[in-house]
């Protein structure tokens, strides 16, 4: 019999984990030709989240948990699942039931019969939210298109149904900065997208607030793409380009009309101008050198405090 691992990250999860649990029962019990594994990963929750787990542990023989000694984050969370899922099928989950596990089945069969390598879930609709958000949102989406081989698809979940090939090949980046939907897609393989609607949480609150999203999304970009290391060399030609017709145009203007330049109001601006293209241009290479700075270290990607396995 093949064995589905559903791996579920929870980071102050107290309230959704009972309910999760009971809506994944009603879809585990009606796919009787499937063998299952609950891998609840207690991202250091400063709730009773790794009681929640453990409570459930208790119950039931297929359900396990992995508790870190702090919080690291969601994609640690994602990263150790992975390394701990045993099944030949693996499935990442949100505890708060956005991604409902009614569909898993449907995932399921769509692997097995169809022969996708991967099903994947993207919302359609970004109803619910706030419209900078779907604006900034959108923007990453179509600039990472466009400077990396990780093709993103926009609204898509980290909600999807992995084959063990695809698992191990997430495996074998190592890297300490991960970037999940990147990875998912850098693989290759087939991949099937379903798509459903958003749904609200059932219970706690969202964990990523704007600031910490569009950090992601740098981290992503970086993760992903050297592009914006061209930045530099771009505008330092244009701006050669520049200055060598203005120096042209001011050699003419002096020559055939004595006009010296006029001012420091514009000498001025254009110094804060080329400073602060330079200090942009730095701050590419250092965000560049910072990752590659933690890269070298190799730091392990998360600890663990408590677990069952
Ligand atoms: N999560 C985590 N570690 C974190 C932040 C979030 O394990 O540092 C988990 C969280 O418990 C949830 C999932 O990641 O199961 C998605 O988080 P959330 O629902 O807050 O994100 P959203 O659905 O709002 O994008
Ligand atoms: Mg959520």
């Amino acid at each position: 019999m093949k064995k589905i691992s559903i791996i579920v990250p929870c980071y102050n999860e107290e309230k959704a984990i009972p309910i999760l649990y009971k809506e994944l029962l009603k879809t585990v019990n009606k796919m009787k030709e499937v063998n299952f594994e609950f891998i609840f990963i207690d991202d250091g929750s400063i709730d009773n989240t790794l009681d929640e787990c453990i409570k459930i542990a208790e119950i039931d023989k297929r359900a396990k948990y992995i508790s870190f000694s702090r919080n690291f984050g969601k994609e640690a969370a994602i990263y150790a699942g992975l390394e701990a899922a045993k099944g030949d099928y693996v499935t990442l989950m949100d505890a708060d039931l956005q991604d409902s596990p009614k569909l898993l089945p449907k995932m399921y069969e769509l692997i097995v019969k169809d022969e996708y390598d991967s099903v994947g879930t993207r919302r359609v609709d970004r109803k619910g939210e706030p419209v900078i958000r779907s604006f900034f949102a959108r923007c990453f989406y179509k600039f990472i298109n466009k400077v990396s081989k990780a093709e993103l698809v926009d609204g898509a979940r980290d909600y999807r149904l992995m084959t063990r090939q695809m698992v191990d090949s997430v495996l074998s980046f190592k890297e300490y900065n991960r970037f999940s939907k990147g990875l998912f897609s850098f693989v290759g393989y087939k991949t099937k997208w379903l798509e459903y609607e958003n749904k609200e949480r059932v219970a706690g609150e969202t964990k990523w607030s704007f600031w910490k999203l569009l950090i992601y999304a740098f981290d992503g970009i970086i993760a992903f793409s050297t592009v914006p290391l061209l930045i530099s060399v771009v505008i330092g030609i244009l701006f050669c380009f520049i200055s060598f017709i203005t120096i042209l145009v001011i050699i003419f203007k002096t020559i055939f009309f004595g006009d010296p330049v006029g001012g420091w109001p514009s000498l001025v601006c254009i110094i804060f101008l080329v400073s602060g293209i330079q200090l942009f241009c730095i701050g590419i290479i250092g965000a560049y050198l910072s990752k590659t700075y933690l890269e070298t270290k190799k730091r392990p990607i998360y600890i663990i405090k408590k677990s069952n396995f």
